[in-house]
């Protein structure tokens, strides 16, 4: 299912030269997900200390909170009746008249009316750089048509006018099937002048006019790339119907949506949709490309205090060709990049693929087609010299397994280097299929785990492809996480998420999916008929469902811990930083089933106000 993780490894072969093996045509899945897809060097230790000792015994507090349910994630005070905020830190969490001592004159007192407030949420495996980028501009409908198609673009260039780029993205990659894919010549009669750049909506091709093919020098002797081409005309000229990432990059970069100006704008607005959602740390699993400017583009914005979020980002390793150099590449850009709120810290294995191609590294083959094992991206030894090589260095590792073949490795490599005596830091993520061997040794080697509670609902393509015996047993960590301590967080994957736009994201939406293990009604309508029969019902094993507890400890302080910032923010703490979010609702005193119709109102990322959503409220500064 993880698109993002799928598409870094896609991009970031043509940077590494290798020839991708891709499997064959665009899975129906992928088109039905497809509205879908697509250092901490700077920071001193200090900043990551929390400011217990810098918290005064009184004093005016900037903003008080009371009025509803407050769930610190501290074990020994679950639940308080007021929390104080002066500066960046929290000051006070406890009973409500031990918080009338901070109440001043210009403190912002907010009434949570029976809502909720928690600590800010962490999205721990999330593609916002990519996502910003592909994401971004007219977004087209995946059930659209022709005709409407190039309504919808006429009407988006008439409604945004000027001489920028235009992009977009969300075509059907099936449209204009009778004539060999989209061209370029209906785009230039909606603009000649302009460049225009649209995605499909898998992200897997662009369709683009003239004038961005112009701009990227792209003619009739631009040879194709090894993966990848420019699809052409009869006379061999491009028709604008550019297919895969090797073969758009060049256009990408000729009309710098790369400049750290352009994007970091689109980044920009993008996270300000997380922080609107109560996000207040973020965990970037892959930039496949485009690093130095996408970074530069981080760095000025938080310079510029403009970043609402903690972003933390890695360095990907996506084949054995990567391996040698990659935790030297990571050094680099950890000293070379970071920020109060950005960090370069994590190298991240993508150890298989997915599902839905065949990808993911299966112990027993596929009931389809017979005979298939996916396969591993690196080796063994690989794997056991990147967790060493980390952990020496100082770093952290997050490897994506899906299939339990990938599970095996990295857990055979964690055991391995143990024995040495060295213990690695490592997030493994999705975690979708483990032999029940593997279970048990999760259970006892306790590494990290994050996944997505939307991905623990019902798909028949998947049980069509593996069996229902791995279909039944797949995601199990509520277990993990209850009843044997390990950290489990949860994160979108977004945009490797099914519906279209941000829906994806949505934390309570997840939560909710988590803890039933069947789709909320806004999902399964995105869905419609994709899902397949019996969507509707839950996925099997419902002892791995997670409590509303666990869930919300997944998106707080479970992140916090897998980042390694949990001194500073994931709980409701005296000292630690005033990262929070407040809910209209409270989660603990309605029906699971409604949980996901819960909005944030207010969210609140190093005590400043990033998302102000409270009705008649005196807005804060943003
Ligand atoms: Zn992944
Ligand atoms: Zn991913």
């Amino acid at each position: 299912m993880c698109i993002g993780c799928e598409l870094s490894q896609q991009l970031s072969s043509c940077f590494s030269q290798a020839v991708l093996a891709r499997a064959g045509t665009t899975s129906r899945r992928r088109v039905l997900q497809a509205g879908a897809l697509m250092a901490a060097a700077a920071v001193a230790p200090s900043l990551l200390q929390p400011d217990a000792r810098a918290v005064p015994a009184e004093g005016e507090a900037d903003w008080l909170f009371e009025g509803g349910t407050i769930l610190t994630m501290e074990s020994d005070q679950p639940r308080v009746e007021a929390v104080a905020v002066r500066g960046r830190t929290i000051v006070y969490a406890g009973d409500r008249s031990g918080a009338r001592r901070w109440i001043g004159a210009n403190t912002q007192r907010v009434d949570l009316k029976g809502g909720m407030l928690l600590p800010g949420l962490i999205d721990s495996h999330v593609h916002p750089l990519l996502g910003a980028l592909f994401r971004s501009g007219l977004s087209l409908k995946i059930e659209s048509r022709e005709r409407e198609v190039l309504d919808s673009i006429q009407a988006y260039v008439k409604a945004n006018p000027g001489t920028g780029v235009v992009f977009g993205n969300g075509w059907d990659s099936n449209l204009f099937s009778s004539q060999g894919g989209p061209n370029r010549h209906d785009l230039d009669a909606i603009s000649a002048d302009r460049p225009i750049l649209l995605m499909s909506s898998d992200l897997h091709s662009a369709w683009v006019n003239s004038k961005a093919l112009e701009m990227a020098g792209i003619t009739a002797a631009t040879p194709n790339p090894a993966v990848g081409e420019y699809v052409r005309d009869a006379n061999g000229h491009p028709t604008g119907y550019v297919r895969e990432a090797p073969a758009m990059l060049p256009v990408i970069n000729a009309l710098n949506l790369l400049d750290p100006g352009t994007y970091g704008q689109l980044l920009r607005s993008l996270l300000l949709q997380f922080s609107a959602m109560g996000f207040t740390t973020l965990f970037d699993a892959a930039t496949p490309f485009g690093q130095e400017a996408i970074y530069t583009a981080v760095e000025q914005l938080d310079q510029r205090s403009e970043l609402p979020v903690r972003l933390h980002v890695t360095q990907t390793v996506t084949s054995e060709q990567d391996v040698d150099g990659a935790v030297k590449r990571l050094s680099e850009l950890h000293q070379r990049f970071g920020a109060e709120h950005f960090c370069i810290s994590t190298l991240k294995i993508v150890g298989d693929g997915v599902v839905e191609n065949r990808q993911a590294a299966l112990l027993k083959p596929y009931l389809e087609p017979a005979q298939t094992y996916g396969r591993l991206a690196i080796s063994n030894q690989s794997a056991e010299k990147l967790l060493k090589q980390c952990q020496q260095a100082g770093f952290d590792v997050h490897y994506h397994t899906i299939g339990d073949a990938s599970l095996r490795q990295i857990l055979d490599a964690l055991t391995a280097v143990r024995k040495q005596g060295i213990n690695p830091k490592l997030t493994l993520a999705h975690v979708q299929i483990a032999d029940d061997a593997d279970q048990q040794r999760l259970a006892r080697l306790k590494p990290l785990i994050t996944s997505t509670g939307i991905w623990c609902i019902r798909y028949q393509a998947t049980e069509q492809a593996i069996g229902t015996d791995r279909y039944n047993k797949m995601f199990r960590f509520g277990r993990l996480q209850r009843d044997h301590g390990l950290n489990v967080a949860l994160g979108s994957d977004w945009p490797a998420t099914y519906a279209s736009g941000t829906l994806g994201i949505e934390p309570m939406l997840n939560v909710q999916a988590a803890i039933l293990r069947q789709p909320p009604p806004p999902l399964l309508d995105a869905m419609k008929t994709a899902l397949g029969p019996g969507a509707s019902e839950p996925l099997p094993p419902m002892q791995d469902a997670f409590t509303l507890e666990g869930a919300l400890e997944a998106y707080t302080v479970a992140g916090a811990r897998q980042l390694g910032i949990d001194a500073i923010t994931g709980s409701i703490k005296v000292g630690k930083r005033a990262d929070l979010c407040v809910l209209d609702q409270d989660l603990t005193a309605m029906p699971t089933d409604r949980i996901y119709s819960s909005r944030c109102l207010l969210t609140l990322m190093d005590g400043v106000a990033r998302h102000d959503a409270r009705p008649n409220a005196v807005r804060a500064q943003s």
